[in-house]
């Protein structure tokens, strides 16, 4: 039998199970979302069938007419969308595309400087457990205690002292907007380069909702399933091309254009075949991040999580540096004397999916942790509006407030259920 004429029900099963459970329930993890029927139908299309290693235009393998042509569409609509010059939309992913660019920028041992994962940084930025703090030396800039916001004084204090090639920017938990002008002056201080890794914000930015990265940072990289709304992926991008002054040279003793060392990097540098069909996927969410309805999206995303975040400091919650500029924030649950570990436990009890996440200065382990993530990119997508956001507050404070009782988190599962589905999501 062959995969067409035989239904594989145990998987199949399993992933319309998983459907009910995204349409059931409320969905928080700030670097999800839902994406639309076209960009899934490019995601499983017959582009998966192809090799396509290389370029638009310069491949290793026959065949590619057509996918170089989608492939060129999601460049130049990145192009447009981003206010670049130059992108490369081959990554599989958010991490390959920051490993990437560290092999194109760094040799093994060079210092980076990166914002701390323990506050709200990213793996990707010179944790000890990942390629980036294994192979480079790894050095860290981090938000303030009292005000939970990142001192840019302090940033290039420890630049000066660090004297890292590779200065990163951009975060999994940080609500706050990044400087990036300030972050360029203390890079070029020190004759860093700068990366941008904006794949949190990318949709807020793409619609000009924040700070613009690619004006300031050599290098910009995002993950396109985010505020986004792609599927998931990654991207490269730069506004201007520039000379490597690192001095990586061509065989021919040359210096290469970043862009060329970029192209290099995703291929054959840290990644094979591009996947064309998640490229299509990609073509097509650029395609609906350039309308005038993802702006009012992204309007929304905004003022959701601005509704959300009033909401709970009005019940007394913790957010660490009191609010957000973006989709999301970071809950200190400790003054309500719980845990993350325990509110993400009791929370997916009520349908309400969450992560639990470190605090800056957090005095408990990865694994438990003393505060929750919550963004408003994917409630967004299925059409709530502010008030659905108080509304979300009290079923969480309800949640946690009555934690050991399996009534309570009963009555507000079933409540949830019925309530969502009145924002249908993909028809069966
Ligand atoms: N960079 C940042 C800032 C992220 O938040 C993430 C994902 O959480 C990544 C990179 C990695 O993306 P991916 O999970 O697609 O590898």
């Amino acid at each position: 039998t062959t995969a067409t004429t035989t239904r594989d029900t145990q998987v199949f099963d399993l992933i319309a199970k998983e459907q009910h459970r995204q349409e059931s329930g409320i969905e928080l993890i700030a670097s999800e979302n839902f994406v639309s029927p076209a960009v899934m139908e490019a995601a499983g299309s017959v582009l998966t069938n192809k090799y396509a290693e290389g370029l638009p235009g310069k491949r290793y393998y026959g065949g590619c007419e057509v996918v170089d042509q989608v492939e060129q569409i999601a460049i130049d609509r990145a192009k447009e969308l981003f206010g670049a010059s130059w992108v490369n939309v081959q990554p599989h992913s958010g991490a390959n595309a920051n490993t990437a660019v560290f092999l194109a920028c760094l040799h093994p041992g060079d210092t980076i400087l990166g914002f701390d994962l323990s506050h709200g940084g990213h793996l990707t930025h010179g944790s000890s457990v990942n390629i980036s703090g294994k192979y480079f030396r790894p050095t860290f800039y981090g938000v303030e205690r009292e005000t939970g916001v990142i001192n840019y004084d302090v940033v290039e204090e420890t630049a000066k002292r660090e004297r890292p090639k590779l200065l990163i920017c951009g975060a999994s938990a940080y609500s706050r907007d990044w400087d990036y002008a300030r972050l360029r002056a203390i890079a070029d201080e020190i004759g860093a380069l700068l990366l941008a890794d904006v794949s949190h914000p990318a949709g807020l930015i793409a619609k000009g909702l924040l700070n613009d990265p690619l004006a300031h940072a050599h290098i910009v990289t995002t993950t396109t399933h985010k505020t986004l709304r792609g599927t998931r992926g990654g991207i490269i991008m730069m506004r201007n091309d520039f000379e490597n002054p690192f001095g990586i040279k061509t065989v021919k003793g040359e210096t290469r254009l970043m862009s060329s060392l970029l192209d290099s990097g995703v291929f054959p540098g840290t990644q094979g075949g591009p996947l064309e069909h998640i490229i299509a996927a990609k073509a097509v969410a650029f395609g609906e991040a350039l309308s005038d309805d993802f702006y009012d999206y992204a309007v929304q995303v905004k003022a959701n999580a601005q509704a959300m975040a009033n909401a709970f400091l009005s019940r007394g919650y913790e957010i660490i540096s009191g609010g957000t500029d973006n989709h999301l924030m970071l809950i200190d649950l400790r003054s309500k004397g719980l845990t993350g570990k325990l509110a993400e436990n009791t929370l997916i009890k009520a349908d309400i999916t969450i992560n639990k996440n470190m605090v800056p200065f957090d005095d408990k382990s990865p694994m438990v942790t003393s505060g929750i993530r919550v963004g408003t990119a994917a409630m967004t997508t299925r059409g709530l509006k502010e008030s659905d956001m108080e509304q979300i507050v009290v079923y969480i404070d309800k949640v946690l407030m009555n934690h050991d009782d399996a009534a309570t988190l009963a009555t507000v599962k079933e409540e949830i259920n019925e309530w969502m589905k009145a924002f249908p999501l993909y028809k069966s």
